[in-house]
C-alpha cells in the first residue's frame, strides 16, 4: 500500500509549476497527498506543529521536501554576502514555513512517531547540489559529493540528512547514516514510490531515535517564537 505525503514546497517552486507536476503524478499513482494552501495563525510554535500534524500530516507519514533556489538557509553572512552590510533583514526567518513544516514532520511529540523526508532536488538548484566524486584522502573511499549545506537548504534538513558519520571514518556517510533521503525531480517522477518506500523505512528504524531539531538555531526568529 501506497504511503501518503505531506509536500513542502517554498512558494517560488510552487510558481515556476513543480508541486502541480508533483501533485498531478501521485495523483496518477493513487498517492494521497496533502499540502498547506493557507497560513497558520499562531504565536506559538506548538501549537503550530500539532495543527499541521493533525490536520495536514495525519495519515501522511512521509514529507516530500522539495528542494529549490529558494529553500537556503537564510543566514546573517548570506545576508551581508548578498545585500551588504547596510540593508536590514526583515524582524523574521525567511524560511519560517519551511523550517516548521520540517520540524513537525521530525517531531515525535505526545508520542506520535516522526516521519520520513524524502528532498526532491529542482532542476535549477541540481548542479550546485551534486558535486561528483571525490576520494577521502583520510582512508581513500571513493564517494559522490552531495553539498546539502546553509548554502542549499535549511537546517532541519541537512543536519538530518548528515546525521550519523560512518564509524570507519568519520569524514563522511553513508546511507546508514543519513536520515532524510534525497533524489532528483526526474529520478522521483519516474518512480515516487521507491523514495516515499525507503524514507518511511527510515522513520520506522533506530535511526529515527537520533533525529533532532529542537536544539538547531537560527540566524532570525521565526513567525511564531
Ligand atoms: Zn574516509
Amino acid at each position: 500500500m501506497a504511503h501518503g505525503c505531506f509536500i513542502s514546497y517554498k512558494k517560488e517552486d510552487k510558481n515556476r509549476g513543480y508541486l502541480r507536476r508533483i501533485v498531478n503524478r501521485l495523483n496518477e499513482l493513487k498517492i494521497p497527498c496533502s499540502y498547506l494552501d493557507r497560513t497558520i495563525d499562531s504565536d506559538n510554535i506548538d501549537t503550530v506543529i500539532s495543527v499541521l500534524r493533525q490536520e495536514y500530516m495525519n495519515n501522511k507519514p512521509v514529507t516530500l521536501f522539495l528542494i529549490g533556489a529558494n529553500s537556503y538557509e537564510d543566514t546573517k553572512e548570506r545576508w551581508n554576502r548578498t545585500y551588504g552590510y547596510y540593508r536590514l533583514h526583515d524582524e523574521y526567518n525567511e524560511q519560517s514555513f519551511i523550517i516548521r513544516e520540517l520540524r513537525a514532520t521530525l517531531s515525535d511529540y505526545d508520542g506520535n512517531p516522526r516521519h520520513g523526508v524524502v528532498g526532491i532536488v529542482l532542476p535549477e538548484i541540481e548542479n550546485a547540489i551534486y558535486g561528483g566524486q571525490t576520494r577521502c584522502y583520510h582512508c581513500g573511499q571513493v564517494f559522490d559529493v552531495v553539498n546539502v549545506d546553509d548554502n542549499t537548504v535549511i537546517r532541519e534538513f541537512w543536519e538530518n540528512y548528515y546525521l550519523l558519520p560512518d564509524e570507519r571514518c568519520s569524514n563522511h556517510y553513508s546511507e546508514e547514516g543519513r536520515y532524510c533521503i534525497l533524489c532528483r525531480l526526474n529520478e522521483f517522477l519516474q518512480n515516487p514510490n521507491r523514495y516515499i518506500d525507503r524514507a518511511y523505512e527510515k522513520s520506522k528504524s533506530d535511526l529515527a531515535e537520533h533525529v533532532h531539531y529542537k536544539d538547531i538555531k537560527h540566524d532570525y526568529k521565526l513567525r511564531d517564537e
